[in-house]
């Protein structure tokens, strides 16, 4: 057995039923993802725009392709087509860019909204209060070719567990509000995204229902 396939039966064996594993491939060469879909991994996420439009040709249709890494706007278009759910929509604009690209060739897009609870200014995403504000605001609602499954977010790198458990429980929190006010109707609206190879484990504990993993199916990245 591969060690990649290693790693991800180790890592399917501590996910409880139902969640969902994203295998982070990004700067890994097609050679391991094809490893890691022999091993019958399905969804991989990549964080730059380029990569997907690269690797999605050398792989099986089948595949889902996550994006996971900070959008710019002008990158959407190149993204749309091949994307299966984007994680890291943090702004208005970046769903409205969104929602015309995929109104081009109509197909709604899947994303998540991404919330910035870490400690650390590099990380991107909505604050708690205005993600809720903007929900409540029902602008997203006017964009047909949005649909929201959820949110996704990042604690900070830090060894504090206890630190790292407090912005997570943040994180499903604003979830819960949200599934309760505005999107109880809405069977899609499902998705915790959070959890990464250090600390998928208290995000799983606190409710992820989607986590996100490099490192520990891949080894370390090359730069
Ligand atoms: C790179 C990345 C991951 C995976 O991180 P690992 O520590 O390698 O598991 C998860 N989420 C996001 C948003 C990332 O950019």
């Amino acid at each position: 057995m591969t060690s990649i396939a290693e790693h991800l039966r180790q890592i399917h064996e501590e996910l409880p039923e139902g969640v969902k594993l994203v295998a982070v491939s990004k700067f890994h060469p097609i050679e391991a993802l094809k490893q890691a879909y022999d091993a019958g991994q399905r969804i991989f996420g990549e964080s730059r725009a380029q990569e997907i439009s690269q690797k999605c040709h050398q792989m099986p249709e089948d595949v889902q392709w996550h994006f996971i890494g900070h959008l710019q706007t002008n990158k959407v278009r190149m993204l749309v087509r091949e994307v299966s759910l984007i994680h890291s929509v943090d702004s208005l604009k970046l769903l409205e860019v969104i929602n015309s690209e995929g109104a081009k060739i109509n197909k709604v897009v899947n994303v998540l909204l991404q919330l910035y609870v870490a400690k650390e200014t590099t990380k991107f995403g909505f604050s708690c209060s205005d993600c809720i504000d903007l929900v409540e605001s029902g602008a997203i609602r006017k964009l047909p070719f949005i649909n929201v499954c959820g949110v996704m977010g990042m604690a900070t790198n830090t060894e504090d567990g206890s630190e790292i458990r407090k912005e997570l429980k943040e994180i499903r929190c604003v979830y819960d509000v949200l599934k309760e006010k505005c999107f109880k109707d809405n069977p899609d609206f499902k998705e915790v995204s959070m959890g990464m190879s250090h600390d998928y484990k208290i995000a799983i504990e606190e409710g992820s229902t989607m986590v996100r993993i490099g490192t520990s199916i891949f080894g370390e990245r090359e730069y």
